[in-house]
């Protein structure tokens, strides 16, 4: 067996704040691992914590507004997100599902939790994360990739005691739907009590998991507890996770993009230069058009 991955730290949700009125998010990273690089090529993760709504009329979400440089992806485990963009792509995602959405050279977009969810109301779970894009794809076309669980990669571990999804990359030769320009592993790992799982990471990759529910026991050595951030140093390969309950975990993987990083606001480039031209184009109009 090859040498566990060291743990670096265990982050407690730093302090949550709302992304408009529909989202109530721990940001694990930039913040909460004070760098903008440490987990690249993910540059953001926004956890909302299980919440639970009662049935409302209210329109919860936020509106209109671009991005650029970037991808955007948005996993539900709990109620529903409705999702629209001005190149025309929309669609609503349940517990399971992902929205992958490649911003590029620039886009609109609106992000709602869905509206008969809201009627009913109910629990409320989900992750968004910010997948940065290298220089020379910065300025890609815009484009949607809606996964939802059911064309997800599955990979069923022995004994029927949990799956791997993999949304991206690749899992026991079982690969990821997801199309991405760098090398990225994405898998919702879903565990019964007692079961294990090991996964061989590459050392290079920045790499982190999120408890979602229940809680783990990673490499044999140490707890992390529900709605906590493990992330490992790069260094050993072999990350074992054990369920003591029936757990979810989310890891995420990625080669560095090793590239200088610009960020303001909804845009992530390279240079300052290149985010005063994206507020410029952006107030241009060059973005496309979308209804609130
Ligand atoms: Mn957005």
């Amino acid at each position: 067996m090859k040498p566990f991955r060291n743990i670096q730290k265990i982050y407690n949700p730093p302090p949550f704040h709302w992304v408009g009125n529909g989202f109530k998010v721990h940001n694990f990273f930039p913040r909460a691992i004070e760098s903008n690089d440490r987990m690249s090529p993910f540059f953001l993760l926004d956890y909302n914590a299980k919440i639970h709504y009662p049935p409302s009329n209210e329109k919860r979400g936020v509106g209109v507004h671009p991005h650029r440089g970037l991808e955007t992806v948005t996993i539900a485990y709990h109620g529903k997100v409705a999702h629209h963009d001005s190149a025309g792509n929309g669609g609503v995602i349940s517990a399971g599902d992902v929205q992958w959405m490649t911003a590029g050279k620039g886009i609109l977009h609106k992000e709602y939790q869905e509206d008969s969810y809201v009627k009913k109301g109910g629990d409320f779970q989900m992750v968004q994360l910010w997948v940065n894009l290298p220089a020379e794809h910065k300025m890609t076309e815009p484009a949607y990739q809606e996964i939802p669980a059911s064309k997800m990669g599955k990979f069923t571990l022995p004994g029927q005691s949990g799956f791997v999804n993999v949304i991206a990359g690749e899992y026991m030769s079982v690969k990821g739907p997801a199309h991405t320009f760098t090398p990225i592993n994405l898998f919702d790992i879903r565990l019964e009590k007692g079961a294990s799982a090991d996964f061989e990471i590459n050392p290079a990759h920045n790499t982190s998991i999120l408890v979602i529910e229940g809680n783990v026991e990673v490499n044999e050595s140490k707890v992390a507890g529900l709605n906590q951030l493990v992330l490992f140093e790069n260094a050993g390969q072999h990350i074992k996770i054990s369920a003591s309950e029936k757990a979810i975990v989310l890891l995420m993987s990625g080669e560095p993009i090793n590239e200088p990083v610009y960020s303001h606001g909804p845009f992530l480039m390279n240079t300052r230069e290149e985010i005063i031209k994206a507020w410029e184009d952006y107030e241009n109009g060059f973005f496309g058009e979308l209804e609130d």
